[in-house]
């Protein structure tokens, strides 16, 4: 069973995975009106959202990733505002950002048009139907609970099943009907909410094929979703990597005081220049192995499983083996693919990444 939280204050907090919470769970103020939830401690699943406020009005950033956790989200949500959020913006296409829209109905839901289009890509149903077809491996990244075993369908990649069920466990996608936006947009849209303006800002691809930031200049305050993870390691199913570094420049270019990561605690300059410079490194020492013809997984583990990378500050970083993904995602754009990856290309890679975590847990474990 995984853990729940509980209001005893006496328990230990713990993450949605169990882990002792590093940071606490809920609503943090991070400016005037201005609201983060974070859930610690930005593992897989433990997104964060966001909440505006003006009077009477409110817009939210991002659903969560089952029903039950988004409505926890809304719960808390009115005792800072008691109304149903008129707005709700979804940065990206991702399950943990998306699938729990539904509990929003009848507010306008915004996304940047590339993002909804990869909405569709994921769809619960599909995935809920694993459980006994298969047939829907390309759209794994959120596969259903529980899994034993392994599948083993034609060509596809064995994925180390009971591994990727028990990462799963927290969340429950049983009653979740994929809700799109009502609403899309390309480049940028001014949104108002009350006498406020939110800014939404496309600065991808990068994270995905579609990643929208949230700007809010009253305040200055960015929410910047995956564009940035803080104490984890970022994943990369577009980019290129090169990309996602510009991604990051546009964001540090706004003059945020603070910024709301999409998974990790709140943070300020100084944590967005470290994300940056780990995407400097993987482009200089990973990129660079592809060009010299390594493949992408080998170029990784030639990464992670060296002596030196435990010296570097991105090494204590939650799951450092989504580098995997990244540098196959990076290899996809090399190859001539525009899009994100996706289908077998995509399952294979988080089967490597899979069994690059194993490796570096033993490695580790040996000193
Ligand atoms: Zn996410």
């Amino acid at each position: 069973m995984p853990p729940t939280i509980t209001d005893d204050k006496t328990a230990p907090a713990l993450s949605l995975h169990g882990e002792p919470a590093n940071f606490a769970l809920g609503y943090h103020e991070v400016a005037h009106d201005t609201w983060a939830w974070l859930q610690p401690n930005g593992a897989l699943g433990e997104s964060n959202s966001g909440l505006i406020v003006s009077g009477e009005h409110a817009l939210v950033v991002d659903s969560l990733w089952d029903l039950k956790l988004t409505q926890r989200m809304l719960d808390e949500a009115r005792k800072i505002v008691d109304v149903a959020p008129e707005a709700l913006v979804n940065t990206h296409s991702d399950g943990d950002h998306v699938w729990g829209n539904q509990l929003f109905s009848g507010a306008r839901i915004i996304s940047g048009s590339t993002a909804k289009d990869l909405m569709t890509l994921d769809m619960p149903k599909d995935l809920r139907a694993m459980r006994t077809g298969g047939k829907a491996l390309a759209a794994i990244g959120a596969l259903p609970v529980p899994f034993v075993g392994t599948v083993d369908v034609g060509d596809l990649p064995r994925l180390p099943l009971r591994e990727m069920g028990r990462e799963f466990a927290p969340f429950d996608w049983r009653e979740i009907e994929l809700t799109l936006p009502t609403e899309t947009f390309d480049g940028e849209l001014a949104v108002r909410i009350g006498d406020r303006e939110v800014q939404l800002i496309e600065v991808g691809p990068a994270h995905t094929g579609g990643d929208t930031v949230v700007w809010v200049p009253d305040v200055n305050v960015c929410f910047a979703a995956d564009i940035l993870f803080i104490d984890g390691t970022p994943i990369m199913w577009a980019g290129p990597v090169k990309s996602w570094i510009a991604a990051i420049d546009r964001i540090s270019a706004l003059g945020a005081e603070r910024y709301v990561p999409g998974h990790g605690p709140i943070c300020g300059q100084k944590e967005v220049d470290l994300v940056r410079e780990y995407f400097e490194w993987v482009q200089s020492e990973g990129v660079t192995q592809l060009a010299r013809g390594v493949k992408p997984v080998k170029a990784a583990r030639n990464l992670l499983l060296s002596s030196e990378f435990e010296q570097l500050p991105w090494a204590r970083w939650d799951d450092p083996a989504r580098l995997v993904v990244t540098l196959c995602s990076e290899q996809h754009r090399r190859d001539g693919s525009t899009g994100q990856l996706l289908g077998v290309g995509r399952s294979r890679a988080i089967a490597s990444m899979q069994a690059t975590k194993t490796a570096i847990a033993r490695k580790r474990k040996r000193g």
